[in-house]
């Protein structure tokens, strides 16, 4: 399970609710992180890309007293 998938993705040819996932990769524009992510429609065979913003790097807080 990864925060990146909605349940309710569909395919942006056909609107078929489903997907198989195929790739993932980070990417850099213009100073911002993206997460790109391919898809590919079970049904008509489609292949998309979507570009999310990457979650915030964790930064290791150190608890001030
Ligand atoms: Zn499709």
């Amino acid at each position: 399970m990864t925060p990146f998938e909605r349940p309710d993705r569909r395919c942006p040819k056909c609107e078929h609710k489903g997907y198989l996932f195929r790739a993932r990769k980070n990417v850099e524009v213009q100073a911002s992180k993206f997460v790109e992510t391919k898809y590919r429609c079970p049904s008509c065979t489609h292949e998309w890309w979507e570009r999310i913003p990457a979650p915030p790097e964790q930064k290791q807080s150190v608890d001030a007293a």
